[in-house]
């Protein structure tokens, strides 16, 4: 045990060396705050003041070295919401000299990935600004594996859905509370700070009313190897034979409830013919949701958080989202932006309460549940007459909280009206043909001839190869594009094509130089890029 123990001693000794002697490194990537992620050897952190620290020595590192412009408004968002003033993490700077006066550091020997989470009860949130920035976060460096020990920074207590959290690594995340436990200055081996925003699809009005992010850079392909993970986490598997098909009432019971929610689920299993079942957060456990709703073919809800779990849907599946009176579907579009991701292949249904007969309001509840009761009677009569929401930023809008926690008794003809629009014989998951959309490849050896008639008209013939990845796949459609323009001017005239050359005479000037640019087609819309442009004088 003394052998043990001894081990331990040089070890620690060794770190405190280490620290002592080659103080922090930091190394980053990202050119702004809201786009970086830092990597640390020895950053500490000081849970008496709730600082990190960095110790400068003769072999520290900081890259980038920003000076003052750290704190401008900072180094980097620790969530994955951008921008946010809440959310920003810096450090405290010290000689390593110091540590001679301060608590004996205690090192983590796990590597660490150190973030915020957003808003750890909302299980939107929690998959969009949480779960899935995390997961692509330890994808993007490799020495973040199952090993990774995640630290919370948030302040928050474990929240509802903790135990989702703690699927990502093999190892017990750690909140900020925690950390006291641990010591007064502990020092991270190795860690790496932030979280990857690639796969966030949504905004949440904090700067402008919210909406789809403006450069979604996240496909469905990566949404579903995500979400095969974590089935795969949750024990559940994916069932491809099961026979039967179903429809999925996800239902809240708690607020901006469903009154007809018997009468709702006899219509749809009548009108599709399908068994139709309800799931609730409240009252399935999330292995057992995520099993039912990886098999079936519609899921039905309100407008919620609960929507997010259309993340395990199969391909082909359709998702009805029901919206409350005076809530326009267009303004409020997270889970639509997710169904209608490409190579989600959902189909995506927005379903909105427009009779006021068929709401029930709640003006006497706190704010935070819609309660209007502390307004101004004209503001208060205001909100009971308007019937749409205005357009408005997040997070405390009376009138949208008023709106968002009504009740709503389901138009059955009008909801089944909206559904057949859009789902014409049996909803979906359909077996899957291969519609991965793959992007042509430059066009090549292009050339072209120029041959001149007389002083007025002339031809310029132009041929190319395909482009190279082309004869490894089956294309139902090859197209190419020509644009021709006269050098110096600023228009062209562009022409599709489907062979691999063409003679121009239309518009073609003799002792004149053209500029032809050549793009290969596939199926209409995946636009290859433009080969080097072509020279051709007449
Ligand atoms: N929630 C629920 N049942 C309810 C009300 C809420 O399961 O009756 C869940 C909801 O899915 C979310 C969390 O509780 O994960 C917070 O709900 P809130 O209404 O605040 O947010 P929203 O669903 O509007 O995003």
């Amino acid at each position: 045990q003394s052998q043990e123990l001894s081990q331990v001693q040089i070890d620690y000794h060794a770190a405190l060396q280490a620290l002592v002697e080659d103080g922090t490194r930091m190394v980053c990537t990202g050119r702004m705050h809201t786009d970086r992620i830092c990597r640390f050897e020895s950053l500490c952190y000081s849970t008496e003041a709730e600082e990190f620290v960095y110790f400068h020595s003769n072999s520290s590192v900081m890259l980038p070295n920003l000076g003052s412009r750290r704190f401008q408004p900072a180094l980097l968002d620790l969530s994955s919401v951008e921008d946010h003033n809440t959310q920003y993490f810096n450090f405290v700077e010290l000689p390593a000299a110091a540590l001679k006066f301060m608590p004996k550091p205690v090192f983590v020997p796990d590597v660490a990935l150190i973030a915020n989470r957003f808003n750890p009860d909302n299980l939107m949130h929690v998959f969009h600004d949480d779960l899935l920035p995390i997961y692509y976060t330890m994808q993007q460096f490799s020495d973040l594996d199952l090993e990774t020990r995640l630290f919370f920074m948030e302040g928050w207590s474990e929240g509802v859905h903790f135990d989702l959290y703690k699927l990502l690594s093999n190892k017990q995340p750690l909140l900020r509370e925690q950390l006291k436990t641990l010591g007064r200055l502990l020092c991270f081996t190795k860690s790496y700070v932030g979280l990857s925003k690639i796969t966030t699809w949504y905004q949440y009005g904090f700067v402008q009313p919210q909406g789809p992010k403006a450069n979604i850079l996240v496909s469905g392909n990566e949404i579903r190897q995500f979400t095969k993970f974590m089935m795969q986490k949750l024990n559940v598997s994916l069932e491809e034979s099961s026979s039967e098909e179903y429809i999925i009432v996800f239902s809240r019971t708690i607020n901006r409830l469903i009154l007809n929610e018997a009468e709702l689920i006899l219509a749809l299993a009548q009108e599709f013919q399908m068994k139709t079942i309800t799931v609730s957060l409240e009252e399935h456990s999330f292995s057992d949701i995520v099993r039912l709703i990886s098999n079936a073919s519609m899921l039905v809800s309100m407008h919620g958080a609960q929507l997010v779990m259309s993340l395990f849907l199969p391909r082909g599946a359709t998702v009805v989202e029901l919206f409350p009176y005076a809530i326009n579907p267009e303004h409020y579009t997270p889970y639509k932006t997710l169904a209608t991701l490409p190579g989600m292949d959902l189909q995506y249904i927005a379903w909105q309460n427009a009779d006021r007969e068929d709401t029930i309001t709640y003006p006497d509840r706190p704010w935070d549940q819609g309660g209007i009761a502390h307004l101004d009677k004209t503001e208060q009569e205001r909100i009971i007459k308007s019937t749409e929401v205005p357009r408005h930023l997040c997070c405390r809008n009376p009138e949208w909280l008023f709106r968002a926690y009504q009740d709503t008794k389901v138009n059955i003809p009008s909801l089944i009206h909206v559904i057949r629009q859009t789902v014409k014989s049996k909803p979906g998951p359909k077996k899957q043909k291969w519609s991965g959309s793959l992007y042509p490849g430059k066009v090549r050896d292009a050339k072209c001839q120029a041959s001149v008639q007389g002083t007025s008209e002339a031809k310029l013939a132009v041929s190319w190869q395909i482009p190279w990845n082309l004869k490894y796949l089956k294309v139902r459609e090859v197209k190419y594009e020509v644009w021709i323009q006269e050098q110096g001017e600023n228009t062209y005239m562009p022409y599709i094509l489907s062979h691999q050359n063409h003679t121009f005479s239309e518009n073609i000037k003799p002792f004149t130089i053209y500029l032809v640019w050549i793009r290969c087609i596939f199926n209409k819309n995946l636009l290859g890029p433009f080969a080097d442009v072509l020279l051709c004088s007449t």
